[in-house]
This record gives C-alpha cells, structure tokens and sequence, in this order.
C-alpha cells in the first residue's frame, strides 16, 4: 500500500536544517502542462555510495526501465500502439510548431507520457485531446510503413481507424477504472486487466479457486489477466514464458546483474526468489519473496519491482507493474525506528476494539529512504510513503517493511515556497503559522505512522476474505491507515520517544487534513465529477465524517469570511475522540468483513461533491495556478569505466528532461 501526497497542501518548513538536500540551488521544476507539474528530485548522498552499492542501484534502475512496457499495456490495451504512433508523428514533424495543432497535439502527448497511457494517472477518465482528426490523420499518414504501429488482428488502416477512436471518441473505453458499486466494475473498467468477462464471472472464478481455511492464502489474480477464451473463464499469467514475457526476461537480465553485487545473503536470497517467480508465475515465489525481502532490514540499497499495488483493479487483485529504487538514508531514520520500535505500545494502545488488536505485531521494520529511481506506475506520479507486503497474512505472520520517501516530500515542500496557498485557504494568521512551523514534520510523522503502524495494525476475524470489502477495501484500509496516524500524532507518546518536541505540534496535520478533504483536495476534480480516487475518498470521509459527528459540540465548522469559505476547528482534542470512533469502526468494519457498513459509509461522506464549494474551490485555486498534481523525472545514472574497461563509477546527472527522458525511455526500453 502507498500514501500520495495530499493534494497540493503541503507547506514547506522553512527551518532548512531539517532537509537533506544538498544543492541550494537545486532548480526543481521541469515542466507544466495541463493540471501537471513535472519536478525533478535530488538524491542526496548517492556520491557517499560504495562502488558497489552504485553498481547496484545502476542494475536495478536498468530493471526498473526494462518494465516501462508492461505498466502501458496494463493501464489500456491501446496504449503502446498509440504511444509509438503519436512519437512518430512528434519526433517527425516538420511544420510550424507554433500552429495551434501541434501545440495541442504535443500537450496530449505529455498527458499520455504522464498517464502511461490514455487515461489521467488519479482521475481514471479518457485525456480529451484538443487536437484535429484531420491533424492527426494527415500526420499518421507521413509514418514510414516500417515505423506503423501493429495492433494484432487489424489490418493497416483499421489499425489507423482503431487509435482515431481511442483518442477522439468519448464514449469509446472512457474510463481505466470504474468503482461505480451500481455498476458491473469489471465490464465498465477500461484498464486491460479483463478482457469479455464479467464481474460476477471474475468473482465465481476466484472464489472457486479460493479456500476460506487456507491459513496463507496466495493472492489470486496479482499477475495475471482474466480473460475468456472458448466460452472459458480463464488466467493469462505474467511469467517468462506468459504474458509480458520479453519485457520480463530483460527485467530478471538486470536482476541477475544486481544480484551479483547484492550487499548480503539475504539480499542474493530474496532478488534469487523474485527472479524465480518472475519465470515462472508462481504466486508461491512470490509470497517467499516477500517474506525475505521484509525481513532483510540490513541492506542500505533496496528496491520493489514487480506487480504491487491493486489500485487499478477494480477488484483490487491484480497488481500494476512499479519499480522503486532507493537506498536507507541513516539519520532520518531514527525517526521512524523509534516509532516502530514501539510499535507493540501503539497497537495495545489503540481505540479498536482488542479484539481487532494484534496481540504480537511482527516485525514492522521502518526506515526514511532516499529515492534513486521511479519506474512503471511509481513513475512519473510517485508516492510519498509505501508499506508491503501487501498480503493480509504475511503482515500479520512475518510484519512488513515501511518506507518514506523523504527526499520525495522535500521536492514537493522546496518546489512549494511561496505559492500562496496558506494566504488563499488557511483561515487565519496563527494558523498559518502553525502550518509554517510544523506542518512539514507532522505531515512526516503522518507518513510514517500511516505507512509503519496503521497499515500494519489490526487483524481479521478468522475465516473473514481480505477482499471483502470489494470495491472499496482500498479506501476503507487508507481511512484505518490515515485515522491511526491521526489518532497518534497528538500522543505524548511521540514527546516521551523524542520524535516531536512540541505538543500542540500535530494541529497543523490536523486543520492541513481537515482542509484538505473538505475542500482543497475538489482542486483535483473536474466540475460535476464524483470523488473517485480511493485516498481521496478516504481523506473526504473522514473529513466529512468528523465535521458532521463534531456539529453539535461545535468541533469543526466550515465559516464564511468575506464570501469565502474557510474550516474553523474549535475543539482538536475533542477531534481526536472522533478521530479514535471513526477508527475503531472501521476496524470493526475490516476485522468482521462488513461490507454493507463499509459501503454505507462510503457512499455517504466519500463520493459525493458540493457542486457550490467546489466550484468555489477552482475558482479560488484558478488565481493561485498552482496545479493540482505533480510528478518527476528520473535523474540519468552512468557507468563509468578506465581503459581497461573496468567500471571505476555510477555518475548521477539530473539535466535531462521531461520530452526528452520519455523519448529516450520509449527509444531504448520498448520491450513489448
Ligand atoms: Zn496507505
């Protein structure tokens, strides 16, 4: 599971001493186009690496590139076609490049590079080019015959006539995930997950699979396709010889070359099971693998690779391809192994029901990283905080490993000075200054209590399916992850283990998070939309919730100032006793598997949208034009080698572009 940057509300801490970035002057930005912001991130303290351990970050941003493929086609049937016509036409166009045509032709293209394909990467819904059919087609037509795209079972023109369709007709795969509940999820979901089968055929075929006494269950469906074939419902499997076979076998090449410089045993042991699971699919492989990797706590270089997180899966089973490369950054990380080293503390503590408590958590390791590399749905929308693994069973039997991308979040607050967004949305000078004081390093701690303790805490009655709450068990599961943080931040607790000085400290994450989900996160939602986004959901339900169960002792209000809406928070202890109910139900509501309870609360607080306040919200953020989501490039590795041809140094260079990183991606790592 991840946690992504809430909106655009975080506000830099202006005390500089508590980042580690090395260049002042590091220059952030890289581009803007439609409601993106593309950013650029430093990695402090690459060059104090080992020869070694550069070699091995080198090798595993090569595996993480090797995978740039398989995220696109997951994320659309259309889009590698589409994504080599549309680059042919860019990188051969020779007209006027100021004409309104190609100015709109060459935002799509970014919006689709942003993507990995045809859909927004957090709305799910159809980019809408601004482009002509004529432009295209005329473009589409000075294609060199051996440069066309292919789509198997279409002839040349029909291949033409299909991509018109994906890009311009509205109605044609309009959405990469629909989690409409009054709707067949699966049928309506245009993500290339399933293909010709229904949600009730997708749900009969694992249930069949599925043994409810199975003490380890394997996660049915993480690497594979559904599809029907011969009137059969049946798995495409991603595996060596299976789906995705070419762009997998270059990843486990590049795997192969970092296991040779692996730092450990155990590290040689787990990236030895990763490979073997990526030839051959076994779900088995990859439970021992996950077992390995979240108990290799030694290694200072780390990384995920492979099919993770289930956020594009209406059903939430099938796991999007996403690499992150990373390595321990030491002093930040006292923070987070002083909060997990108290973990125990934290969970017999919690306002759940002890019931719904782990009696013994299991190794939850955390640890701050620096982020080296972002690949396939990491890349260019990244997360700011990960917890795996994600199976229910490996959490509660062997724990799980937490990380916070610190010198992610640091990109976001440095590229933030100055944007006016507390003068336009916080309700008053003391507040604001609340947030410039201790908002960065409570929106930290949220992080790690979010990633460590509250994806880690809680468990499942016996015999409760952990997909029973369908459709919305990832934004019931950020909601319990979210409230945890929340309930904590306030604890003296974090006073007494050192990792916050000040108590009244965590009113800043408090009154940043209310704000957030009750009215700037409408920032990221086009007019007449519903909150679809599982944390944004996440997030307006607990705000929602908190305002509404807080009326009648007035903790919360949203006020009027001078025609302007503003949330006011009155009371932030009683906050925290609605915050410690709301967590404790949704615990319940995870623990016995309720999933009617869980889809009252979500249809009422999550999903639906005041037409009037969000309007106003665009309206307020319009003059701001601070857009609404960010993402980054990767910097550029290279080896270095003597003249004997021995690699004497991994260089780090962050010079390169947006269009010319995508270019170069697509040139050099096109393996499907
Ligand atoms: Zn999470």
């Amino acid at each position: 599971m991840k946690k992504f940057i809430p909106a655009m509300a975080l506000v830099p801490m202006l005390s500089l001493s508590l980042h580690a970035a090395e260049d002042k002057n590091f220059n952030y930005h890289v581009d803007d186009f439609a409601d993106i912001e593309v950013l650029r991130y430093e990695v402090p303290k690459f060059n104090s690496l080992s020869l070694q351990q550069k070699l091995m970050t080198y090798y595993l941003t090569q595996a993480a590139q090797a995978g740039r493929d398989i995220i696109w086609d997951q994320n659309g049937k259309y889009n590698l076609p589409l994504r080599k016509a549309l680059e042919e036409i860019y990188t051969r166009y020779d007209g006027d490049k100021n004409s309104q045509d190609f100015k709109a032709f060459e935002k799509y293209l970014k919006q689709v590079w942003f993507g990995n394909g045809i859909y927004h990467h957090y709305a799910n819904d159809k980019f809408i080019p601004e482009f002509s059919q004529d432009f295209f087609s005329a473009q589409y037509d000075l294609i060199p015959a051996d440069r066309l795209p292919s789509i198997p079972g279409l002839a040349g023109n029909e291949v033409k006539a299909m991509l018109n369709k994906v890009i311009f007709d509205p109605a044609f795969m309009p959405k990469k995930v629909n989690q409409d509940s009054n709707a067949d999820v699966v049928a309506t979901s245009y993500g290339n997950l399933y293909e010709g089968v229904t949600q009730q055929e997708v749900e009969d075929y694992y249930n069949l699979l599925k043994d409810p006494n199975d003490a380890t269950p394997i996660s049915y469906g993480l690497n594979a396709k559904v599809v029907k074939k011969d009137g059969k419902v049946q798995e495409e499997v991603y595996h060596l010889n299976g789906l995705y076979g070419p762009a997998i076998a270059k990843i486990i090449y590049w795997l192969d070359m970092a296991k040779s410089v692996a730092e450990n045993d155990a590290q040689r042991e787990y990236i030895t099971r990763l490979i073997d699971f990526y030839v051959t699919g076994d779900l088995r492989l990859f439970d021992e693998y996950s077992i390995l990797w979240a108990e290799d706590t030694k290694s200072d270089v780390d990384f995920v690779n492979g099919f993770i997180e289930s956020y594009n899966d209406p059903l939430g089973m099938t796991g999007s391809w996403e690499s992150y490369v990373n390595f321990k950054n030491r002093e930040a990380s006292a923070r987070t192994e002083a909060i997990s080293g108290n973990a125990q503390w934290f969970e017999d503590h919690s306002p759940v029901n002890p019931a719904f408590r782990k009696p013994e958590v299991k190794g939850v390791s955390a640890k701050v990283i620096t982020a080296s590399y972002l690949g396939g749905d990491a890349f260019p929308a990244t997360a700011i905080g990960i917890n795996l693994p994600n199976a229910n069973w490996i959490r509660a039997a062997h724990g799980s490993k937490s990380v916070t991308l610190e010198n992610i979040t640091e990109a976001y607050a440095l590229a933030s000075i100055g944007n006016g967004f507390n003068e336009e949305f916080v309700i008053d000078a003391p507040t604001s200054k609340l947030l410039d004081d201790y908002l960065y390093i409570t929106d930290m701690l949220h992080t790690d209590l979010h990633e460590c303790l509250g994806h880690a805490s809680g468990r499942l009655n016996p015999g409760v399916d952990q997909d029973a709450l369908k459709e919305h068990g990832a934004t019931l599961e950020e909601a319990r992850a979210d409230l945890f943080a929340l309930y904590y931040l306030p604890d003296a607790k974090l006073q007494e283990i050192g990792v916050l000085d000040n108590p009244d400290a965590y009113k800043a994450e408090y009154y940043k998070y209310m704000l957030n989900g009750l009215m700037t996160q409408l920032n990221r939602i086009e007019p007449g939309k519903d909150v679809e986004e599982a944390h944004m959901r996440n997030r307006q339900l607990i705000a929602k919730w908190v305002l509404e169960k807080g009326k009648k002792d007035k903790v919360m209000e949203l006020v009027k100032k001078n025609g302007k809406t503003y949330v006011k928070i009155n009371n932030y202890k009683k906050m925290r006793d609605l915050i410690g109910q709301l967590l404790a139900e949704i615990q319940r509501i995870k623990s016995e598997g309720d999933y009617k309870a869980g889809n009252d609360l979500v249809q009422k607080y999550a999903v639906k949208v005041d037409p009037k306040l969000h309007k106003e919200v665009l309206d307020r953020y319009a003059k701001l034009n601070i857009p609404p989501y960010r993402g980054f490039i990767n910097p550029v590795y290279k080896l270095v080698k003597n003249d004997n041809g021995e690699i004497i140094d991994v260089t780090i260079d962050y010079t390169e572009g947006y269009t010319d990183q995508m270019l170069r991606l697509s040139r050099d790592h096109s393996n499907l």
